[in-house]
């Protein structure tokens, strides 16, 4: 049997539509199937891949970390330096409230815990959360998914949640001295690459500040570069008082984390004690690779280029007569067609015929996505707006 048709018997599969390539390897934008395809990669694993596929010196890190140790003992025993030294770098990168890291394996696990640690700090049950936002699929962070049709089948879920409009600043109001924390992403990412407006984060951290609400930024997607800023609450000068990240922030490999001031972080420590616990978070193999990941990120501030990059392929296609809207953020665009038939078809002559790899946004589903790695060269950018172009004439 193919692993074709192994991978369809064998594996639990989240839909039907799978892309259902056979990837032999990947480097750079390009991943390279088993029949001898070069396809272009426009999505970077879904906002993870920001230094390309198979980055030298993040393989190296990941190398020389294996030599060492891999398991040893569950999150926040032991002293294993790549976690140290990549808290120390974030927090260095971070405003000075930003200061205490608590590392875990993923974007829902990092969500997870700062609702939980924003419970704990106020005291209070009340979360506040947005439409159209996505936080991650456990059932705690399923409870502030701002989609019902992804949610029913799964109730119930956690209490005492409310949803706001994304820049409806009138109903900020609803903020209240009950509420715990609110969890926003600063850039509504499978909302459709949705922009914060009118000073809106601003609004919502004063509304914060005014109840004693934590406010949390769900960097996930946007973190690491993605908008064009290390981080995109930077783009915006607002400060979170929890920060989650995951995604890019492991150069290729599974890690997260939520990050808060000591004095906020202390409180999951007692009554009761362990108030997070989790065995594979920080993984030292991550950790290394999310360290040396960082470092390229900081020391090339490839990010800055990420604005004008993503301005080529707004510029190019903005005029196509198939594209009927196109609109994002440093590296991270939607392009919306005529519906969601017609970007499902986009999707597949991409596959099939022009070999670009691209994908829907959850909650924006007559659009395709462009987000390919940072580091994209001018010309690469020019054979992705190319095969852009001729999946457009083949709709
Ligand atoms: N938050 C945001 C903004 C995301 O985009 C995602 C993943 N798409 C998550 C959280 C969940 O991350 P993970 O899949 O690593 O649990």
């Amino acid at each position: 049997m193919s692993h074709r048709q192994e991978f369809f018997r064998l594996l639990g599969l989240p839909s039907t539509d799978s892309l259902a390539i056979e990837i032999d390897r990947a480097e750079g934008v390009y991943l390279y199937s088993m029949d001898g395809k070069k396809y272009l990669d426009l999505c970077s694993g879904v906002s993870v891949s920001n230094l390309g596929h198979n980055n030298p010196r993040i393989i190296k890190a990941i190398e020389a970390q294996i030599h060492k140790y891999l398991h040893l003992m569950v999150y926040g025993e032991l002293i294993q330096s790549p976690q140290v030294e990549l808290a120390k770098k974030l927090t260095d990168v971070l405003p000075s409230s930003l200061n205490s890291v608590y590392f875990v394996n993923s974007g829902s696990e990092a969500n997870e815990g700062a609702l939980k640690l924003a419970k704990r700090y106020t005291g209070r049950t009340e979360i506040i959360a947005f439409k159209n936002a996505y936080h991650g699929s456990t059932q705690g962070v399923l409870s502030v998914l701002g989609n019902e049709n992804m949610k029913r089948a799964f109730r119930p879920l956690i209490p005492d949640i409310r949803f706001l409009e994304f820049n409806n600043i009138d109903q900020l109001e609803q903020i209240t001295e009950k509420t715990a924390g609110v969890i926003v992403e600063p850039v509504q990412a499978e909302a459709g690459v949705i922009l914060p407006e009118n000073d809106f984060l601003k609004h919502l951290r004063k509304r914060c500040n005014q109840t004693g609400a934590l406010l949390i930024f769900d960097e996930v997607q946007t973190g690491l570069g993605r908008t064009g800023e290390l981080f995109a609450f930077q783009r915006y000068d607002v400060v979170p008082d929890i920060l989650t990240l995951a995604k890019a922030f492991g150069g290729g490999m599974p890690i997260g984390a939520f990050i808060a001031d000591k004095k906020i972080m202390d409180s999951l420590k007692y009554n009761p004690p362990l108030g997070h616990i989790t065995t594979f978070g920080g993984h030292p193999v991550s950790a290394a690779a999310a360290l040396e990941s960082l470092n390229i990120i900081t020391e090339t501030e490839i990010y800055k280029e990420a604005q004008h990059k993503g301005e080529i392929f707004k510029e190019r296609l903005q005029n196509n007569p198939k594209v009927k809207n196109i609109h994002g953020i440093g590296l991270l665009w939607a392009v919306e067609l005529e519906d969601e038939k017609q970007a499902a078809r986009f999707i597949n002559i991409a596959k099939e015929k022009t070999f670009l790899i691209t994908d829907r946004f959850l909650f924006k589903p007559n659009a395709f996505r462009i987000g390919p790695p940072l580091n994209i060269s001018f010309s690469e950018i020019q054979d992705a707006i190319q095969r852009i172009e001729q999946t457009l004439d083949l709709l």
